[in-house]
């Protein structure tokens, strides 16, 4: 039938120019530029961002373009070419006051835009949790945008088109604002956490700023290091193309079941078992160099305390498998990384620890479902070196890292198990490591 199906490789140029047209009819004016900013992968570290782990994001080539042209009475207004989608059903142009944007005031996807002028506010004013005020970021009275947003990134697929959204939104704003087009690291960082905010307090979901650091500080053919506890990164070069393997993404298409508020929960039971510890973030229940005894070592401290009889806010072997979770994904995380640093990688090596990952997903995390377990069965099983899910699981995607030669072949096997496990026909993506978002027309 129409298994497997390959989104298309995003035509970014076109797209840009008929986002600009689409802009002029609905604004009757042209924009003065079009910015783009990516979704990414990540081979390793979920739910440890804000654990102050380190995560191993790349930002692939599906980007989010807003069109973007300023306005001087302090109004906001958006429209997104994305009506169509169900999770985004909504055709009418949508308008703020920059000065309102607040939690609680913008509902709906506009919450992602709109609040990056917000979150641009508070780093510019130093109220956010970024080290230093960026007063660079501050927006000045009567600052306004109108807004038109087109994405190439599968919306809910667990590959980041919302931090793709608010960044491309960030770099407008920015661009808008400042004059500025191609912000250097330091402003990356501060729009970083300005999209981050956006996110945790005016859409209200409680991630950790991975996926809105690939998106503003990743570079073309390489995986980022991103150590969470300060948001430093390091580059790593080592390319699977090199060594005949791409990135697949198979894109479950499972419908999300019960996944409101499962991530915050997951979030509460780290920060539980943190306490029980005596730590501020379970990172800090590692040393530097975390090894796998390490993690057993620090598992049988929480166990010794809590034997003690000491407090725990939440349900004691929920907490434990998060926190085991947590500390062998670190572990992993680091495994990965020495790896990807040598000249040689051992990608098989690499396969096995994104196996090990998706079984803690499963087992400890909890965040699997069955349509991810049966893809990334049937990608090891033709072939894959491995596979795992990425991002907050509960449906979204699978990454597979695939001989390039096996890729075909592979999709067709993970076709077949799906239709015979009598799920939604799964999309394909071939995932290439990108450069984070930039002004592109
Ligand atoms: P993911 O980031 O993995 O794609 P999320 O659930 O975090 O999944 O974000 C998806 C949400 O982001 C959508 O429901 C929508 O609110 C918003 N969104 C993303 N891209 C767009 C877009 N192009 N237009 C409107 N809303 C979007
Ligand atoms: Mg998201």
């Amino acid at each position: 039938g129409d298994c497997p199906q390959w989104v298309a490789q995003p035509d970014v140029a076109r797209r840009a120019r008929a986002l600009g047209e689409h802009f002029e009819q609905a604004f009757g004016r042209p924009p003065v530029g079009v910015w783009a900013a990516p979704g990414r992968a990540n081979l390793m570290g979920e739910y440890t961002d804000f654990s102050g782990g380190t995560c191993l994001p790349f930002a692939h080539q599906y980007v989010t373009l807003t069109a973007a042209a300023p306005r001087t009475d302090g109004l906001l207004r958006a429209r997104s070419l994305q009506d169509a989608d169900e999770s985004v059903a909504d055709e009418r142009l949508r308008e703020v006051r920059v000065a309102d944007v607040a939690p609680g005031s913008v509902g709906g996807w506009f919450g992602y835009a709109a609040g990056v002028a917000w979150g641009m506010d508070r780093v510019a004013t130093g109220r956010s949790a970024h080290p230093v005020a960026v007063p660079e970021l501050a927006l000045a009275p009567g600052f306004g945008a109108d807004l038109m947003v087109d994405s190439t990134v599968p919306i809910g697929a667990g590959l980041a088109s919302s931090a793709a959204l608010e960044c491309s939104v960030a770099l407008a704003l920015f661009s808008l604002s400042t004059g500025n087009d191609d912000p250097d690291e330091a402003p990356r960082r501060a729009l970083a956490r300005a999209c981050m905010d956006a996110e945790n307090y005016i859409v209200g979901a409680n991630t950790g700023g991975l996926d809105q650091t690939a998106s503003l500080r990743s570079h073309a053919g390489e995986t980022l290091a991103l150590d969470c506890r300060d948001f430093d990164v390091a580059s790593l070069p080592a390319e699977p193309a090199a060594a005949g393997l791409t990135w697949l993404a198979v894109d479950t298409r499972a419908p999300h079941r019960l996944a409101d508020g499962q991530y915050s929960s997951r979030r509460a039971e780290c920060e539980a078992a943190a306490a029980v510890l005596g730590v501020g973030r379970l990172r800090d229940a590692l040393p530097e160099h975390p090894s796998e005894d390490d993690a057993a070592a620090a598992l049988a401290r929480f166990d010794a305390v809590l034997a003690d009889g000491a407090p725990l806010d939440g349900d004691p072997e929920g907490v434990r498998l998060r926190l085991r979770h947590s500390l062998t994904e670190m572990v992993r995380s680091v495994r990965i990384a020495d790896e990807l640093a040598t000249p040689d990688a051992d990608w098989s090596l690499v396969g096995r620890l994104l196996v090990a990952g998706h079984e803690s997903m499963r087992l400890d995390c909890q965040v699997s479902v069955p349509e991810l377990d049966a893809a990334v069965a049937a990608c090891v099983d033709a072939g894959a070196l491995g596979a795992k899910v990425v991002g907050g699981g509960f449906g979204g995607s699978v990454l597979a890292l695939a001989p390039v030669h096996a890729v075909d072949s592979l999709a067709r096997s993970v076709c077949s198990t799906f239709a015979e496990r009598g799920f939604r026909d799964p999309l394909f993506l071939t995932l290439q490591p990108s450069p984070a978002g930039r002004r592109i027309l």
